[in-house]
């Protein structure tokens, strides 16, 4: 018996819509049905302009406006007389309504997508952090580079620029390089938080329940989003690669991770790569520490095992952990990205023996197939470390891996952590109706995908400029 592909039938589902509307268009008076369709229209692109003006847009903002001349011609259409008037009017609904179902329709989605996961554990020793800490002339230098002696010439480029947070950087700023010097001197006082002795006494909890007040109190803290998994293999580094815990083989030790995201300020990260962006990132570090720690001293006192997996001071993959947390996907980038903020967050992880239920993975096949369409972090990253390409087979897994050496180097010369990928990402963008309704529309249908890429190119531009720094950072 013939079956109906997924094409054929979305092809039925879009002429039967149309048929549909024109036939209800019939029934009813169309010119009320346009009047409708064009006030929604136009009230929904005078906000888009508001938000836009608030949101520091101005580009997006005149746009929006600009765009008021169509709801506005349309109305003409009501408002005049000539010839074949119900027709044209009939016409134009039919066209509004049918680019709308267009784009509401779900396509294109691939619901038996699995997130890829690592065959092998990362080698903390090889993350640029780790490898800035090597001090040339001591023994810990020389038996990396023996090791890895790839590396030398790639770390060397990194090693002759000034560095993170040097007054010699290009994008030095005294009062914004010290204030995030500030916050990282906080998180590094926190280190000694990160484990601790458990209670003798054990409070018994129901999984269910305990799992749900620790993901709500995390919110209540200040966490945006929070999930949990089991914790695996391939979330731990393999070996430790940072201060006394260099060359510590870690074991997997708990059963479950919490992890959770925090907001970075979408102004502050609009001036990226300047030095508001590392002062966000130092913010919102300590944040996610702070948080971190208080849950980790919790679960201490209900009489379990837990760690809290600061900056600096981490034993697990957080964007892995994150990932299968349910938290949100591995983009072009090689950063998490969520479904509210995208890659504007900063991630820590309490892993525990307390029992917990795990959430499931998103599985989100649109982050994907919008990465592969938009590459707009590729075009725009400063050091050429994003890939163009589609994913690739990276040690047996199928992902997109960065330039690590390109971007640390750039970091060094500039003084902060650039996050300018960050900025310009379409998922980046705040938090609010206008911009959710378009990531509504990016997981439900790859037309749409397609079409908001199109769209976030003329709003914002394909490389968006990097906004001067807040006014009040700015200060002589
Ligand atoms: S900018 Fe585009 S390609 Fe890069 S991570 Fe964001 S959505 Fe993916
Ligand atoms: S942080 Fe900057 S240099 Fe590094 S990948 Fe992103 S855009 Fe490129």
């Amino acid at each position: 018996m013939y079956s109906l592909t997924k094409n054929e039938i979305l092809l039925i589902a879009i002429i039967s819509s149309f048929l549909l509307t024109q036939t209800i268009l019939t029934m009813f008076l169309n010119e009320w049905l346009l009047g409708v369709t064009v006030g929604i229209l136009f009230l929904g692109l005078v906000y888009a302009a508001i938000i836009s003006f608030r949101e520091n847009e101005s580009r997006a903002a005149k746009l929006f406006l600009l765009l008021l001349l169509d709801p506005i011609i349309a109305f003409a259409f009501i408002y005049f007389d000539y010839p074949y008037k119900t027709e044209i009017i009939w016409i134009i609904v039919s066209l509004y309504w049918g680019m709308a179902l267009l784009l509401i329709i779900p396509f294109g989605n691939k619901k038996d997508y699995k997130s890829p996961l690592p065959i092998r554990r990362i080698d903390e020793r090889d993350v640029m952090f780790s490898r800035s800490e090597l001090k040339e002339g001591t023994k810990r230098f020389e038996e990396y580079y023996n090791r890895r002696p790839e590396s030398k010439l790639l770390d060397d480029e990194f090693r002759c620029r000034p560095g993170l947070l040097s007054p010699q950087a290009s994008l030095a700023h005294p009062f914004a390089f010290a204030s995030a010097d500030a916050s990282f001197d906080t998180i590094g006082a926190l280190k000694s938080e990160v484990d601790g002795s458990v209670a003798e006494t054990k409070t018994e909890s129901n999984a269910d329940d305990i799992s749900n007040y620790i993901k709500n109190w995390a919110k209540k803290l200040g966490a945006v989003d929070c999930g949990i998994t089991e914790l695996y293999d391939y979330h731990m580094y393999s070996v430790g690669g940072r201060g006394e815990r260099y060359d510590k083989v870690y074991e997997k030790k708990h059963n479950y991770a919490i992890a959770f995201t925090v907001e970075m300020d979408y102004r502050m990260m609009q001036s990226a790569p300047k030095a508001s962006a590392i002062m966000e990132s130092g913010q919102q570090y300590l944040e996610a520490g702070r948080i971190a720690i208080q849950i980790a001293h919790f679960i201490r006192k209900l009489g379990y095992e837990a760690r809290a997996h600061i900056d600096g001071n981490y034993e697990v993959v957080c964007p892995l952990v994150a990932r299968d947390a349910g938290l949100g996907e591995i983009g072009r980038m090689g950063l998490l990205m969520t479904p509210k903020l995208g890659a504007r967050v900063r991630i820590a992880v309490v892993t525990t023996n307390l029992p917990l239920i795990s959430d499931k993975p998103l599985n989100d096949y649109s982050v994907i197939d919008f990465c592969v369409k938009c590459k707009k972090c590729a075009e725009a990253c400063p050091s050429q470390a994003i890939s163009f390409t589609n994913q690739e087979d990276i040690e047996g897994v199928i992902r997109w891996q960065i330039n690590q050496e390109a971007c640390f180097t750039y970091w060094n010369a500039i003084g902060t952590d650039c996050g300018r990928c960050i900025s310009v990402c379409p998922y980046s963008h705040p938090n609010n109706f206008l911009h959710n309704m378009v990531r509504a529309g990016l997981k439900n249908s790859s037309i749409f995908r397609g079409v908001a890429l199109e769209l976030d190119d003329l709003l914002y531009k394909r490389k968006p400029d990097s906004k001067s720094l807040p006014e009040w950072v700015n200060i002589k």
